[in-house]
């Protein structure tokens, strides 16, 4: 669909988000880089962990108790005679400590099970009879209150796949296999290009028209957030000459993001420069709310893919697709259009495999009335307090309306078909 013309594709919210994971399963991930186990949290795993011993790696007591043979205590109350006491981080010597028929070892969680013990009296179950002796008060099942070796992995087993980011989660399996150091790829570079003759840097003083660039702090914020890492381009007046070079500047990067002039106004230019680069769009318009003119497509760039350093080896370059988004400049519109169709792309830059879009679910509190023909994303507040969440729409002045997200924690779905949502009635909510 190449041409200097940009022709118009309004898709619904489904099929454009369609389109963009189509296309993100074809992108690479960038180079593989080895980082502190800390400073990768956030970043894609390029590597696969596997456990290196077994997990646990001994029979391990999951309560504090007695060590005991399951067939001493099917009747009870059961005496036995403790014969020694094994702690977390001892590791008791097989041939000295065994339990045997009567015997018990007092044993604390985490400790290894000794030898001939088959599960775990716990101490709130028995009474002492003075040191060496103890009456246990109930019976348990051969198993019961430890974990085998190896129950949980055995060594050689794949603990987490390559592709996955690293989140507290997966930092605590990579240092349980003492991994310190941790193979991810090259965080994504997304450039971010406000357009817009009324926008000012934020340290500069607003004259009576002009407007603030939160956008490109917002979206650096949600880049950082999706794994990528943002790259600020100054900001672009509504004029072909200059927007198109910091175009071609952003689309250096391995993703464009431009906010601002994809309506149909007068000095929406975004579309027409882009048109001029060849660009190829696969859609200009979603049928949501907010977000409505959001642009998604890609351009070829002539790429050095190898640097001419020796005499006879010329540069080597290729055309490479980079793709953009073309985002509505309104603040919320901005960071909905982000959520909804950026963020997938900018996963699949940084190596991260596909995800489903996920919402929760909550009642809402009050009737909700729109108009058919758009998906709607409204700020709501979700409160209530554990499984009674309920949700009601932020009031807001429209998606130019920055103010309302201070209170708002959240997105309700409305779908495209629904002129009357009831009270009571559960509602999808996108929360980020
Ligand atoms: P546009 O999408 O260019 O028609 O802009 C829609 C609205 O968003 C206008 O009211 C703009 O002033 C506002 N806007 C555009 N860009 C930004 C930005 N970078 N930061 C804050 N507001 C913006
Ligand atoms: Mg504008």
């Amino acid at each position: 669909m190449s041409s200097t013309l940009s022709p118009t594709r309004v898709v619904s919210f489904e099929e454009a988000r369609h389109i963009v994971e189509e296309h993100a399963l074809k992108v690479r991930p960038g180079e593989v880089e080895s980082a502190d186990l800390l400073a990768a949290r956030g970043g894609v795993l390029a590597e696969d962990l596997v456990a290196d011993r077994d997990f646990p790696p001994f029979p391990r007591a999951t309560r504090d108790g007695y060590a005991v043979r399951a067939v001493d205590v099917e009747e009870v109350p059961a005496r036995l005679d403790v014969i020694a006491e094994v702690k977390a981080g001892d590791w008791p010597d097989t041939s000295a400590v065994e339990v045997n028929r009567g015997q018990a070892v007092s044993i604390m969680t985490g400790a290894p099970i000794p030898q001939g013990a088959d599960a775990v009296v716990m101490v709130e179950y028995t009474t002492a009879l003075g040191s060496r002796s103890i009456e246990i008060q109930r019976s348990v099942v051969s198993g019961e209150n430890f974990v085998p070796r190896g129950a949980e992995a055995r060594a050689g087993k794949l603990l987490v796949d390559q592709g996955r980011r690293l989140d507290h989660a997966l930092i605590a399996i990579a240092a349980s296999i003492g991994k310190s150091r941790v193979k991810v790829f090259r965080k994504p570079r997304v450039a971010v290009l406000s357009t817009g003759d009324e926008v000012i840097e934020i340290g500069a003083t607003p004259g009576p028209a002009q407007i603030r660039n939160s956008n490109s702090y917002s979206l650096a914020a949600q880049i950082e957030d999706a794994g990528g890492e943002a790259v600020r381009l100054p900001i672009a007046r509504d004029e072909p000459v200059r927007l198109r070079s910091l175009i071609e500047e952003g689309l250096q990067c391995d993703l464009l993001l431009l906010t601002g002039g994809v309506s149909m106004g007068k000095y929406d230019l975004v579309e027409q420069v882009l048109a001029g680069l060849d660009a190829e769009f696969y859609f200009t318009g979603a049928k949501i709310q907010p977000g409505k003119p959001v642009v998604f497509g890609s351009c070829g760039v002539d790429t050095v893919v190898r640097a001419g350093s020796v005499a006879e080896d010329r540069p080597l370059t290729v055309l490479q697709r980079r793709y953009f988004f073309g985002l509505p400049g309104n603040p919320v519109s901005t960071m909905v259009t982000f959520e909804l169709f950026a963020r997938p792309m900018i996963a699949a830059l940084a190596g991260a495999r596909p995800e489903p879009l996920k919402f929760l679910s909550a009642r809402l509190k009050l009737p909700i009335r729109t108009k058919t023909g758009l998906k709607r994303f409204l700020p709501g507040v979700l409160s209530g307090e554990f499984e009674k969440a309920e949700v009601e729409l932020a009031r807001w002045q429209g998606s130019g309306d920055i103010a309302t997200l201070a209170n708002a924690n959240c997105y309700v779905v409305i779908p495209e078909d629904r002129e009357l949502i009831e009270a009571g009635e559960w509602v999808s909510l996108l929360v980020q």
